[in-house]
């Protein structure tokens, strides 16, 4: 297949309106060239709207789209060199694979499309289905075949909405790792839109949240899940448990808690800018049960009651009651540790880097 020139695709105080609605609200992205990036964010959010005005399909009401420095907002869909990928697959059913994955080569006359498209349809793993029709073929492979034809043009970008929405969950994993070693094979750019967490935590090498037409945070997985910076986002990667805490001090790079009248501590590096009311924020799988009081030097501890129990397969979750009405998810990996009994008194406790803290004038959203 032939090497193109591209370059990042850069969204620059991108808008769309519908009437009164802002379905899109001022957007600046830089997606570099070569990346696998997710939008992600829940039903509505903008995510569709963005890709539309990606790939022409959509105009913004304000802002600009560029691919490698050329301003291309105002270009027609099909001269711009953006593929789409939708969740239904859209073949050609009179015609074979090997045609169907040939058909933008051949429109465009190029001389060796049956190599290029056979190319394709190994790197997707089904040269050996060439001469099938794509009704002979099951959901899985069909998409693959899509895949292959959207591949085949080396678009600057290729996009893809929900591609894996119609696979049952088995396949859909599948799927997620083969679009990840085609994307690193062919070195293409993708944006992928989804509002699974752990689809897009699973391919993306950097993610967006978006929520309400906006973005809320951009990076890679880890630092999302590990660092949020919003309520949003730490509830919608995973779960979290927020809990409510006032700085009473700072001194030598740390800083004192109040938590419901529990002293605890967080890395000063951590507080938001802003007041002294904060969402303490722990990850389930962070805190865990300690059975010896003497396992809690250094550790935020909680006291409270154990009021369920779930056995998860890896690991078992609890939820545990603190003494101010709220309960605190702690998920522990069943590798031989005691498991904590339903209605049992337990401390809870976490290294204190291993939570995160965020402003809370913000909605706790849980
Ligand atoms: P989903 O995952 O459900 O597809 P999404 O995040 O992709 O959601 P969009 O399809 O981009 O969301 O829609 C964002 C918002 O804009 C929604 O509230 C939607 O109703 C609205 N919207 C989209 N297209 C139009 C339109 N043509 N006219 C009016 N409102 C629209």
């Amino acid at each position: 297949m032939a090497e193109r020139a591209s370059g990042d695709l850069v969204l620059t105080g991108v808008t769309r309106t519908y009437e009164t609605f802002t379905a899109v609200d001022n957007i600046d992205l830089t997606i570099p060239q070569g990346s696998f990036f997710a939008l992600l964010g829940p039903s509505g959010c903008g995510k569709t709207t963005t890709l539309r005005m990606v790939a022409g399909l959509e105009q913004p009401t304000a802002g600009t789209i560029s691919i490698g420095g050329q301003d291309i907002t105002a270009t027609k869909p099909y001269q711009r060199n953006v593929n789409t990928v939708f969740q239904n697959y859209a073949l050609f059913p009179h015609l074979d694979i090997l045609e169907n994955v040939a058909f933008g080569l051949k429109r465009r006359g190029v001389s060796n499309w049956r190599v290029q498209a056979m190319e394709a349809l190994e790197l997707v793993e089904l040269a050996h289905v060439a001469k099938k029709k794509p009704t002979q073929l099951s959901g899985g492979m069909q998409q693959r075949v899509a895949l292959a034809r959207a591949v085949v043009n080396r678009p600057d970008v290729l996009l893809l909405d929900e591609p894996l929405g119609a696979l049952d969950l088995k396949l859909r994993r599948q799927m997620q790792i083969e679009l990840k070693r085609i994307q690193s094979e062919v070195g293409l750019t993708f944006v992928h839109v989804t509002h699974d967490q752990e689809e897009a935590m699973t391919m993306a090498d950097t993610i967006a949240v978006m929520n309400g037409g906006r973005l809320q945070q951009v990076g890679d997985p880890g630092t999302l899940y590990e660092k949020p910076e919003s309520t949003f986002a730490a509830n919608f990667l995973g779960q979290s448990n927020l809990l409510r805490a006032t700085v009473s001090g700072v001194s030598q790079g740390v800083a004192s808690l109040d938590v419901h009248g529990v002293a605890m501590t967080v890395p000063a590096a951590s507080l938001p800018d802003g007041g002294k009311e904060l969402w303490l924020g722990i990850r389930p799988e962070k805190v865990r049960i300690i059975s010896d009081s003497a396992d809690a030097t250094g550790l935020n501890t909680l006291k409270g009651e154990v009021t369920d129990v779930s056995f998860l397969g890896v690991a078992t979750q609890y939820l545990v009651a603190m003494p101010w009405g709220r309960e605190l998810t702690v998920v522990q990996q069943n590798d031989g540790m005691p498991r904590a009994q339903l209605g049992s008194n337990v401390t809870l406790g976490w290294v204190p880097e291993n939570s995160f803290a965020l402003d809370a004038s913000q909605d706790a959203d849980a």
